[in-house]
């Protein structure tokens, strides 16, 4: 019979299956470990359900599955899990400008716009950190910025 496929099971037997473990003979309530052999190799430590005649049968005492502790040599590791989720820093400059319409040049009918630097920069960051519309002159520079707020986050 097929063993019911379970989220939490499915990493692993995927892991044993790499390792050239079956696992639908692996009991789905046991834990494969890593660890080492005596000689200080990767191994996989684990139960295996016992077959005779190509069949499952009881232990002697009647009452569970005939199993046995079993190592097979670890040639895939476990994959780590992905760590937490985080807004990291990306400091970014944004440079305000201020824009018109320009004047009418008769010969044509053109008007062009114009845009002039107000000397304002706005810093921000990925992680919300904002400075809001700041004279440029009162901000440090991008590498102390960078310095400053990095250092204390994170
Ligand atoms: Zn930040």
């Amino acid at each position: 019979m097929p063993k019911p496929s379970t989220p939490a099971w499915e990493p692993t037997a995927a892991w044993l299956q790499a390792n050239g473990i079956d696992p639908s003979d692996v009991p789905l309530d046991s834990t494969p470990s890593e660890g080492v052999d005596s000689e200080g190799r990767p191994i996989i430590r684990y139960t295996v359900l016992l077959r005779r005649d190509g069949r499952r049968y009881l232990a002697d005492d009647g009452l569970e599955a005939a199993t046995e502790e079993r190592e097979a040599p670890l040639i895939t590791p476990r994959t780590a899990a992905p760590g937490p989720w985080a807004a990291g820093h990306q400091l970014t400059i944004r440079t305000q400008l201020e824009s018109r319409v320009g004047p009418l040049y008769e010969a044509t009918g053109d008007r062009w716009a114009e845009h002039r630097d107000t000397g304002r920069i706005l810093v921000s960051c990925n992680c919300g950190f904002a400075t809001g519309w700041t004279l440029a002159a009162a901000i440090p520079s991008l590498a102390e910025l960078r310095r400053e707020h990095e250092g204390n986050l994170i």
